[in-house]
C-alpha cells in the first residue's frame, strides 16, 4: 500500500474514458484499491477535505471509484440511471485541481448499479451529497472533469473565494 502521485489538470490521462474491470482480474486491482485509500486519506491530511477518488486519477485507466465517509466503499464498474430531474448547484472540487472550486449541477438523487469488492452485484438510491458525488466519480470513468460541467464561463473561483452566486 503506498500514497500515489494523483494526476493534475492537464494530464491528458484525466480525459481518457476507462476500461471495465473484469471479475477474473478484480484480484489485480485490491492494491489499487488500497493506493487509492492511502493516497485519499493522505491528501485529506494536507488539504482538509476530499471524499472519494477514481482510479483514473492515480494513472489506472479502470472503472473503479474509492469513497470514504465514515467508512470505506468501493464501486466497481459503477452505472448510474434513473436521475431526478430536480438539480443541485453546488460548489464542486476535485483532487485532480485542490486549489480551483467550479460551480456545477448534479441531479438531487439518481440510482447507482455496481460490483462491490467481492464482486457482488448491489444496486442504491443515491441522494444529496452522494448522489453529487458519485456523479462526479462516474463521470473521471468517462473522462470528463467538473470543470467541464461548470454552469458558465465565470462559474470558477480558486478555493475559499466563491462568490460568485448567479
Ligand atoms: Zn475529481
Amino acid at each position: 500500500m503506498a500514497v500515489q502521485k494523483i494526476l493534475q489538470l492537464g494530464d491528458p490521462a484525466l480525459y481518457e474514458i476507462t476500461e471495465e474491470v473484469q471479475e477474473s482480474e478484480m484480484h489485480r486491482y485490491r492494491m489499487v484499491i488500497a493506493d487509492m485509500h492511502d493516497t485519499v486519506m493522505d491528501f485529506r491530511l494536507k488539504h482538509g477535505f476530499g471524499r472519494a477518488i477514481a482510479a483514473p486519477q492515480i494513472g489506472i485507466n479502470k472503472r473503479l471509484v474509492y469513497m470514504f465517509i465514515n467508512e470505506p466503499r468501493v464501486f466497481v464498474n459503477p452505472v448510474l440511471s434513473d436521475f431526478d430531474r430536480q438539480m443541485l448547484t453546488i460548489w464542486d472540487n476535485c483532487l485532480s485541481f485542490p486549489f480551483l472550486s467550479v460551480k456545477v449541477k448534479r441531479h438531487a438523487a439518481c440510482t447507482i448499479d455496481y460490483f462491490d469488492i467481492k464482486w457482488s452485484r448491489k444496486s442504491e438510491r443515491l441522494e444529496g451529497e452522494l448522489s453529487e458525488l458519485l456523479q462526479h466519480e462516474v463521470d473521471h470513468l468517462d473522462g470528463i472533469l467538473a470543470i467541464q460541467r461548470a454552469v458558465d464561463t465565470k462559474a470558477f473561483a480558486v478555493r475559499g473565494h466563491e462568490q460568485y452566486d448567479k
